[in-house]
């Protein structure tokens, strides 16, 4: 490649462009950043800008694109959103006519490296993380170089595919970064590729890193050992670490000095949220809008701030196990609750907080400005006045944010917040320039030669301004002026049409249309003094400012723990203040295994239905008793409604909120499960019914007596024999079990209500009442003891606007079908040879003699792969369809 490059700066330019082959060159010319060759014509592509060509010597013209350096954080976002690395290179040395600028990169933008505050989404992590595996064993870190996150789990799993997909969908990250091992394997690639806004890299340099894992890491945190985070003797974790921190400063080209510790987590530490739950629940899209809105974030995110609003995101990633810690927000939120004028002094006072966390880290990488420090002063103030508030409060949390907000009056040292006050106050003017380059920035006072140079130029400024009136009155040119240029420096400009009252000490410089404009031998002196001292100014304010950086910098920890004890409360005083809004109450939360509910509401459907009054219903669960509800009742009656908001009310109650709900009494639930048979979840290259098996294999491999499971409509995606079959057999083994999870279980098989009878401590049938207006569904939304008898699916279906031909049709067909299944059997009965069960085929189904039903009793699905239990259900389906054409014999026989 080099040798196609004739002159010196494109020779430059290869040998820099060699070095970052994965990343797209920003190549800094003057006021404009240069993309050539492929670069430019991916550049041109993505950006919408000209290609243009650049002479290269004897190599003739090569393809060019550019883009304007004020507004290249513009052009950088657009490119790393559609998946590209920028390595930009600037100009390091001030362009002279005798050689080359000096040039090199001196950062790489990633999707998952952007600092730029247009490009990220002010209330959004945005996570890199490094991924790796052997055997049986995940690594992963997690790391957000805009706050300075970072954090490592490894996990040993069987199911370590499943596991990787419901940590990256818990996480959301924008990249990822890979041994390249890894990379190369398509499979794994595949399974990465369900986050479907992830960028995957792989790491050429991932060997360099984990070799010395341990070495590298602890020669950045700078301890002698890992211990004190958990981890010294987690391997690949500590591989995952090591190559993350190292790729991070490879793409800041600094020492990231932000990131102060490793967070080291395991995936039982949070209430677990699988891909499917996260999915179905709606938490942060809607799944089939793809939307915010209409969420449970969009209903619970009243926040404030923007590190409120990630704060808020974790915690509904990672609602709580543990019931002390629970309480202690549920303390505090009724207290802020309770406290409304506080609350609303805290309230206004958040308003006025900048990003604490991004500023940091911002200035961590050495892209902070003194607009910057002054923000981070002005936000720093307000931080003490909250603290004033906080002081009111009882409640052990409110007390706890109250002292983390570290503050000391007398002794106004660096690690309090009045000292980092007083340090920026003291050196940084309060209104500075963004550059931080061309001085403005310091206080008087500061620095003596500073003072000095100021003096100095100051002094030659009147002088120049005297100067102007001397010489107007000397030569009698009342419009004469004295002004300055970047290139011609200080002149004296007379128009044309006094030229010849110009004195002879004047040199002409230059002609203008109108005017001519020239220098004086004094005037020069004074420029070069002007100039000397204002180019001394410009270096002596730079390093006072990175001087005073470093010093804040070395404080970075308090700095970030201020910043999360701002977001702690925000998210605390938002719970406080939907509840109020929205009439929540607080929960009451135990260690024992029930769930009762009283006249709970579903945060997002009542939000969403504006006028008309959303209909409250009860629950209750207990792993010992009333274990699964079975809910039956015909479409649209609100069945997923009432099983989702169930869960969403112990996934809010763990996150320490209130709830919708006249009184909610959760035991704290270690899993939540939720599944559907009708979610339009499609992964590429399973079909649906396939998806829901191998998720339905999940729940039943992972659920404990802790969990929570919604069922919504399972086997929905196969034939109606099977449908039933898996969905009987799925419930029977959730009670039958060791483990007790509590389920709902929603269905329209009404043939599943003859459970109840086989399990009448464990199951209860449950339905939504349906009131029957001459033939039309009036939906009450209420939930009653006993199974629907009625399914209104034709009815259904007229509401929706089938053609009235269709449904005459259909409900011929459905009387006949009805009469001839009336001919066969009642509806549930029972009998010497067990449970019959009625289809409207009329076609009967004896489950409980089957041997199908004793195969699938006999199985041990802990024991069990994934695949060797669809074996086993293929299996099931022949045999099923045999058993089917043997009914269909008997039926025509009859
Ligand atoms: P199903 O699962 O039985 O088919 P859904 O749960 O999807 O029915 O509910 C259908 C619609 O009924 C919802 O979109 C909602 O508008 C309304 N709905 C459900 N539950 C309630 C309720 N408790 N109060 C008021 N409206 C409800």
């Amino acid at each position: 490649m080099q040798d196609s490059f004739s002159t010196p700066m494109m020779k430059q330019y290869s040998d820099i462009k060699e070095q970052y082959p994965d990343c797209l060159l920003f190549y800094r010319m003057g006021d404009f950043y240069e993309l050539f060759l492929e670069d430019a014509h991916i550049g041109a592509r993505v950006l919408n800008i000209t290609l243009t060509g650049k002479a290269n010597g004897k190599g003739g013209r090569i393809p060019m694109a550019g883009v304007p350096y004020h507004a290249v954080d513009t052009y950088l976002a657009k490119l790393v959103k559609a998946g590209y690395k920028v390595a930009i290179c600037e100009q390091l040395s001030p362009p002279n006519k005798k050689g080359l600028v000096k040039r090199d990169v001196v950062r790489i933008v990633t999707p998952g490296t952007m600092l730029d505050e247009k490009a990220l989404e002010k209330k959004e992590h945005n996570y890199l993380i490094s991924l790796t595996t052997k055997k049986k064993n995940i690594a992963l870190t997690i790391a957000d170089v805009s706050t300075g996150y970072f954090a490592t789990t490894e996990i040993t799993s069987d199911f370590k595919n499943q596991i990787i997909i419901d940590e990256l969908s818990r996480i959301h990250p924008r990249e990822c970064i890979l041994p390249e091992f890894l990379y190369n394997d398509p499979e794994f690639l595949q399974i990465l590729k369900t986050e479907k806004e992830m960028n995957i890299f792989p790491y050429a340099q991932w060997d360099v890193y984990a070799t010395d894992a341990k070495k590298f890491l602890h020669e950045h945190f700078g301890i002698a050992t890992l211990a004190g985070f958990g981890l010294e003797n987690n391997s690949l974790a500590l591989e995952t670490s090591a190559a993350l921190l190292g790729y991070l400063k490879e793409t800041q080209k600094g020492p990231v000095q932000h990131i102060k510790k490793i967070e080291s987590y395991t995936t039982h530490d949070y209430l677990s949220l699988d891909r499917s739950t996260i999915i179905n629940l709606e938490l942060f899209t809607t799944i089939r809008e793809h939307d915010s809105r209409g969420t449970l974030l969009s209903v619970m995110d009243g926040t404030i701030t923007a590190m409120g609003g990630r704060l808020l995101k974790e915690w509904m990633r990672k609602p709580l196990l543990n019931k002390n810690e629970i309480d202690a927000r549920l303390d505090a939120v009724e207290e802020l609750f309770e406290k409304q004028p506080e609350r609303s002094k805290i309230l206004a006072l958040l308003k006025e907080v900048s990003d604490i966390e991004r500023l940091i880290s911002r200035c961590s990488v050495g892209l902070g400005n003194a607009r910057d420090l002054i923000n981070l002063k002005n936000s720093l103030e307000i931080v003490v006045e909250i603290k004033k508030v906080l002081k009111q409060f009882d409640t052990s949390l409110l007390q706890k944010l109250e002292t983390m907000i570290r503050l000391s009056l007398t002794n106004k040292s660096l690690e309090t917040i009045d000292g980092i006050i007083t340090l920026i106050e003291t050196i940084i003017v309060p209104e500075p320039p963004i550059s931080i380059r061309d001085g403005g920035m310091i206080q008087k006072g500061v620095d003596k030669e500073l003072d000095k140079l100021h003096h100095i130029v100051n002094g030659s400024r009147d002088w120049i301004f005297e100067l102007e009136q001397k010489e107007r009155e000397k030569t009698g040119i009342n419009s004469l002026k004295i002004r300055f240029n970047k290139v011609f420096g200080f002149y004296i400009e007379v128009s044309k049409s006094h030229l010849h009252s110009v004195p002879k000490n004047y040199m002409r410089k230059q002609t203008l249309v109108s005017a001519e404009r020239f220098i004086t031998q004094e005037l020069k002196e004074h420029e070069e003094i002007i100039l000397t001292a204002e180019e001394r100014i410009n270096d002596i304010e730079f390093n006072i400012f990175q001087k005073t950086l470093s010093q804040l910098l070395e404080h970075v920890s308090l700095l970030q723990e201020t910043a999360f004890t701002i977001a702690t409360l925000d998210c605390l005083v938002n719970f406080s203040e939907i509840a109020e809004k929205k009439r929540y109450v607080r929960p009451e939360i135990n260690l024992n295994s029930q769930i009762t509910i009283r006249n709970g509401r579903h945060p997002v459907v009542e939000t969403l239905l504006n006028d008309k009054q959303f209909v409250p219903n009860d629950v209750s669960l207990d792993s010992n008793d009333q274990q699964l509800l079975l809910l039956t009742g015909p479409n649209m009656a609100g069945k997923s409604v009432y099983i989702r908001q169930n869960a969403l009310l112990v996934l809010m109650s763990q996150m320490g909120s209130f709830v919708p709900a006249e009184k909610a009494e959760i035991g704290i639930v270690d899993q939540i499960f939720v599944r559907s048979g009708a979610s339009d979840v499609i992964t590429s290259g399973l079909s649906t019914f396939m998806v829901e098996m191998v998720e339905t294999a999940h729940i039943l491999h992972h659920a404990t007596s802790k969990s929570l499971i919604i069922m919504d409509e399972i086997g929905r995606g196969t034939s109606t024999y099977d449908g039933i079959s898996i969905a009987w057999a799925v419930a029977e083994y959730l009670v039958s079990n060791k483990e007790k999870p509590k389920t709902l279980f929603a269905t329209h098989y009404h043939e599943l209500q003859a459970l109840e009878e086989q399990y009448p401590k464990r199951i209860k049938n449950y339905h939504m009442s349906v009131s029957d207006d001459k033939g039309e569904p009036v939906f009450l939304h209420t939930i009653l003891p006993g199974g629907a008898s009625h399914s209104f699916g034709v009815a259904v279906a007229k509401l929706a606007g089938i053609p009235e031909q269709v449904i005459k049709r259909a409900n011929e067909l459905l009387k006949e079908l009805e009469s001839r299944g009336k001919a066969k059997v009642d509806f549930v009965s029972e009998n010497a040879e067990g449970v019959y069960l009625s289809h409207p085929t009329g076609v009967q189904i004896n489950l409980a003699d089957h041997l199908i039903h004793k195969e699938l009793e006999n199985l041990d699905i802990a024991r069990m792969t994934p695949l060797e239990a669809l074996n086993v259900l293929a299996d099931l389906k022949e045999k099923l369809q045999l058993f089917t054409k043997e009914n269909k014999k008997y039926i025509e026989a009859d």
